[in-house]
């Protein structure tokens, strides 16, 4: 056996960019969640080539502090969580302080971000994960990053990218997801210039459904509205005459989040039972609201897989 060594900060981001940072979407993913938790009421996504060649987010968020620009991209610096308690009541998006690092070591950044009380707003440059520029910028309140070249450093995962516009269909989703979560945010998907993707942030579930999906699928739907203290489920579904021969209309949601969630499709089915026949689906778009404590958001890297304490409540 060889002799056994620590593993550098490099290489540790490296392999937690593995985990985090899939592909373009999950960059737009983590950023965009960062600007929810930032209390963004406006979030802009842009990529060019897919996200491959660029993407940017642009948020009306608190910003970054100066002191705090730095230190954002380093492992496992987080705002969001400080003690052992405060994990198993997660309230954010994020919480492992992980993205900006992973993200940052697999591409070049460019950030600008000033938050309401400073004067004057801080631009950062990063490549490979090591800052190259730091200055003091003019730019609004909020936060404007610019990831490009994905995986420039990393051949063997840039290898696994789909072509151009396969990359910019998962990116297009993944701002669906987030519109539909957040309806009182308004979420524009802007794809090689041209507007793809535009929800008003009016705080109405109905409006976003219908900018995403058109007039049809949206007289198509009915309002679920259940309320149990401390539980409830919210959303639309499809009315028994609409149905589709896949699960891809199916779009769930724990306290905001997006997930997949065999527990919480089988409720939805078993609730479908006998209206649909068999290999139909019905269209979904489900947030069950639980508290906090009651359901555990760290079981996966990108977070996208919860459990339930009480499966059968579900
Ligand atoms: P996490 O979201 O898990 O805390 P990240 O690596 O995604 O970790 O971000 C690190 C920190 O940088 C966050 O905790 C937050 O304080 C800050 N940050 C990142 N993006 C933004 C943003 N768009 N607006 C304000 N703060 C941000
Ligand atoms: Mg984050």
């Amino acid at each position: 056996m060889q002799k056994i060594n620590q593993l550098s900060k490099h290489m540790a981001n490296l392999i937690a960019a593995g985990e985090v940072v899939e592909r373009p979407a999950s960059v737009v993913k983590e950023l965009m969640e960062n600007s929810i938790d930032a209390g963004a009421t406006s979030v802009t996504v842009e990529i060019t080539d897919g996200g491959i060649t660029s993407i940017s987010v642009t948020d009306n968020g608190s910003g970054i502090a100066r002191d705090d620009v730095e230190t954002a991209f380093l492992r496992h610096a987080t705002s969001k969580i400080r003690t052992e308690d405060d994990l198993a009541k997660i309230e954010t998006m994020g919480f492992r302080g992980e993205a900006l690092a992973a993200i940052a070591a697999v591409s070049r950044i460019a950030l600008q971000t000033k938050t309401a009380d400073e004067t004057v707003g801080t631009g950062i440059e990063l490549e490979g994960g090591v800052v190259t520029n730091l200055t003091d910028i003019g730019c609004p309140n909020g936060t404007k990053i610019m990831v490009c070249d994905l995986f420039f450093n990393t051949p063997a995962r840039h290898k696994f990218l789909k072509k151009d516009s396969t990359e910019a269909s998962y990116v297009q989703t993944v701002c669906q997801r987030v519109a539909m979560a957040n309806p009182s945010i308004a979420i524009k998907f802007i794809k090689d210039g041209k507007i793809e993707l535009h929800t008003p942030g009016d705080g109405n579930l109905y409006t976003v459904l219908y900018c995403l999906f058109g007039r049809e699928t949206a007289q198509g739907l009915t309002e679920v509205r259940y309320d149990r203290e401390p539980v409830s489920v919210y959303g639309y579904v499809s009315k028994p005459t609409m149905s589709r021969a896949s699960r891809g209309m199916q779009y769930l949601f724990v306290n905001g989040r997006p997930v997949k969630n065999a527990t919480m499709q089988a409720a939805l089915e078993e609730a479908f039972r006998g209206k649909l026949v068999s290999g139909r689906f019905p269209y979904a778009f489900l947030n069950l609201t639980v508290p906090a404590d009651s359901v555990d958001v760290n079981v996966h890297p990108a977070k996208t897989e919860v459990k339930f304490g009480r499966k059968a409540r579900i």
